[in-house]
């Protein structure tokens, strides 16, 4: 029994700290304490988001008010506020909980003290029952030495066995009891447990509530400091761009105002000296009609003088002028009369076709290639030598002749007379040199030519009018070759206006302007001619042709009045005809020619000469061109020979010719002559004077045949000086 009772009480033992570690007090503890500290920190932790709420809203409500972005702005703090209500909420659920958790918690010290008796209880029970236990171990122990004792013992034993029977009992029924307490407190732990867990999950749930809020608190408050930088950094930008541009407006305003001050400092002196000459000219606008009529009368009397004076220096001008312009003439005389009125040219034509083939068409004219005035003649095996103011080799061209004509042909334009003969045997080229072929016109159109062209250069101060005549000496009878009757004989007669000129009553005469009418009148001529002979180049082989041409001037300033007169004559062929067995017309056509050739060489030597007779009416020739000969006229006789073999003799007799008419030299008798009629020879003397009396000097005008001795010249100059003292 005490076995079984030991046992019992063993198991009973164990049974209880079973109970107690089933109890499990301090787990609940703990786990109470751990709520309740995790309460504490996730109140602290809800006050730190309050404290962080309130700043924020302090921080919104501070900057911009009329931002752009309100309206979002409003939308947040709704849902902010949206927010902190539902925290409220949950902070009122939480109280709650809490408040349920404090009463649990009250209930379960309460339960744990409750516990902690029937424990001390049942400790008491068991050190009583460990006690009794011991007692009654030793009491066997006793017994058993003591066997009557332990009998009794026994005896007792099995007496208070009864009663240790009921305390078991007792002990059991109240075992229950507390068995059943504790299935009672278990089941009261376990719905805690449970409503903690659910008190837990809810906590969980509203924490992650809090941390979604705290996320989306966090997000829009990042959003926001995001924006709020980004309109930061607008406005920050914005600033520093208006601060920028409204630097460099102010700079410019700057500059603008220094330069707007350094224009007002310079205009400040302008100002006033305007002002001061403003003053002044109003003062003198004031005075200016006074002044005006004053300036006015001294002006008008100024200009009247100044006209006065300009009208007396004109007319002193023009005296000069006028005076210049005789002293010019004469001067120009004296430079011609210098050179020789009376030229002879030579012009030796090529070998042609017609000259044939053989000795007879060989060259016999040869040329000096130092001296363009010499050429040679080879007849009969002698060579002549032959010098004449200029000689033109067959190469010459027509332009070449003219050059050297031209001078003359222009002294017509100042109111010279110009003879121009062409000379020499027939087929030598005188109509060539004259009047040349179409396409290489000879002297008479290129004369023309350049008349027009002079006149037209002095058209500004000169009225010219330039006409033509032409006319043919045959047999001693003058004919118009422009005339209506070409056969009638025209007569030449003096000038009845006393004059001493010379005129052909009858002779056409047209007016020419331009190359056109010169064309148009050469045909005309052409073709009288042709009309009226049979044989033209027979015909014009014994006649002289003349071509007059005469230019009329005007000077509009001075009114002064010039006529020169251009006479270019294709003369009838020097060649001696029928000298023997010719007879009837053929020989008074010879007498006639000859007559008149010879009479033209007689008048030319009697100009050179200076004689005092000159015999211009022993041809009609002569006669006619008796004004264009003598006085201040200028001739030009070109002598056109042949240089083939067969016309030397021919040759040689032109060349003579030509040759005797230019050696004739000036004696002293017939310049004395000459004093009267040659008025500019005084002015001549004197130049040669002051030139000096030397023997090469340029006053002559040969080329160096018989100058006169020094003993003539001293003598001459020595009757000028005479005549000077005497003319004071
Ligand atoms: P003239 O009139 O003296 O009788 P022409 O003028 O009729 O002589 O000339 C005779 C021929 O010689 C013509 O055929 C002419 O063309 C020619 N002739 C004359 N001189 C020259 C020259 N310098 N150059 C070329 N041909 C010339
Ligand atoms: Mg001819």
């Amino acid at each position: 029994q005490v076995e079984t009772l030991k046992a019992k009480v063993l198991e009973q033992a164990q049974e209880i700290t079973r109970l107690r570690s089933e109890l499990g007090g301090t787990d609940a503890e703990k786990h109470r304490d751990l709520l309740a500290a995790e309460n504490e920190r996730l109140r602290q932790e809800m006050k730190a988001c309050e404290g962080e709420l309130r700043e924020l809203q302090r921080q919104q409500q501070a900057p911009c008010r009329d931002c752009p972005h309100l309206q979002e702005k409003a939308g947040l703090q709704e849902q902010l506020s949206q927010l902190q209500r539902e925290a409220e909420e949950t902070r009122a659920k939480l109280v709650e909980l809490d408040l349920e958790v404090q009463q649990k918690t009250n209930r379960l010290a309460e339960v744990e003290l409750r516990l902690k008796d029937s424990l001390a209880e049942r400790a008491e029970e068991e050190e009583r029952l460990s006690r009794r236990l011991r007692d009654s171990q030793e009491t066997i122990a006793s017994l058993k030495s003591q066997p009557q004792q332990i009998k009794y013992i026994i005896k007792t034993v099995e007496v208070e066995s009864a009663k240790a029977k009921q305390a078991l009992c007792e002990t059991q029924s109240r075992n229950q009891y507390l068995q059943e307490q504790v299935g009672m407190q278990k089941q009261v732990l376990k719905e805690m447990e449970q409503q903690l867990q659910k008190s837990q999950k809810t906590e969980a749930q509203l924490r992650a509530q809090i941390m979604m809020y705290e996320a989306e608190l966090e997000r829009a408050h990042g959003q926001m400091l995001e924006e709020m930088q980004a309109m930061e950094e607008e406005k920050n930008h914005a600033i520093e761009e208006a601060f920028s541009r409204a630097q460099v407006e102010m700079k410019a305003v700057h500059e603008n105002l220094a330069g707007v001050r350094t224009n007002l400092l310079t205009l400040q002196p302008a100002l006033r000296t305007l002002t001061h000459d403003y003053n002044s000219l109003k003062r003198q606008v004031r005075d200016f009609p006074l002044l005006l009529q004053e300036t006015l009368r001294s002006a008008r009397a100024e200009i009247s003088q100044a006209i006065e004076e300009v009208h007396s220096t004109n007319r002193e001008l023009l005296r000069k002028y006028r005076r210049e312009l005789q002293l010019r003439k004469k001067c120009h005389n004296e430079l011609v009369r210098l050179k020789g009125n009376i030229r002879v040219f030579g012009r030796v034509r090529p070998i042609t076709k017609e000259d044939g083939e053989g000795p007879e068409a060989a060259n016999a004219v040869t040329f000096d290639a130092d001296d363009d005035a010499v050429l040679y003649l080879l007849h009969k095996g002698k060579q002549v030598s032959f010098e004449l103011d200029k000689v033109f080799p067959p190469q010459a061209s027509q332009e070449e002749v003219f050059q050297e004509v031209q001078a003359l042909v222009t002294s017509c334009i100042d109111g010279y007379n110009v003879c121009i003969f062409a000379y020499g045997q027939t087929g030598a080229g005188k109509t060539y040199t004259m009047e040349g072929t179409a396409a290489n016109p000879g002297i008479n159109q290129r004369a023309l030519q350049l008349l027009f062209s002079e006149v037209r250069g002095k058209a500004a101060d000169w009225d010219y009018a330039i006409t033509v005549s032409a006319a043919e000496i045959y047999n001693e009878a003058l004919r118009d070759l422009l005339g209506k009757e070409p056969q009638e004989k025209l007569e030449i007669k003096l000038c009845p206006d006393g004059s001493g000129q010379l005129y052909v009553p009858g002779l056409t005469e047209f007016r020419v302007q331009s190359v056109e009418d010169i064309n148009k009148v050469f045909e005309f001529g052409h073709i009288k001619r042709v009309t009226e002979c049979t044989n033209l180049n027979e015909h014009s082989s014994r006649s002289h042709a003349l071509l007059i041409v005469t230019v009329r001037g005007l000077d509009r300033s001075t009114g002064l009045r010039t006529t020169g007169k251009l006479n270019l004559v294709d003369l009838a062929g020097s060649e001696r005809v029928g000298r023997s067995g010719a007879e009837g017309s053929r020989l008074r056509e010879a007498q006639h020619i000859n007559k008149s050739l010879s009479a033209l060489g007689d008048v030319i030597y009697a100009l050179r000469s200076r004689q005092g007779h000159v015999p211009f009416r022993n041809s009609k020739l002569t006669y006619l061109l008796q004004d264009s000969l003598s006085g201040d006229s200028k001739t030009l006789m070109m002598v056109q020979v042949s240089p083939a073999e067969k016309n030397t003799s021919e040759t040689l007799c032109s060349l003579k010719f030509a040759e005797r008419v230019r050696s004739v030299e000036l004696g002293p008798v017939s310049r004395k002559a000459e004093l009267g009629s040659w008025p500019s020879q005084e002015h001549l003397e004197v130049l040669k004077t002051l030139l000096g009396d030397s023997p090469g000097s340029a006053a002559h005008p040969g080329r160096g045949h018989a100058s006169p001795s020094p003993g003539q010249l001293s003598s001459r100059s020595a009757s000028i000086r005479r005549k000077l003292q005497t003319s004071g």
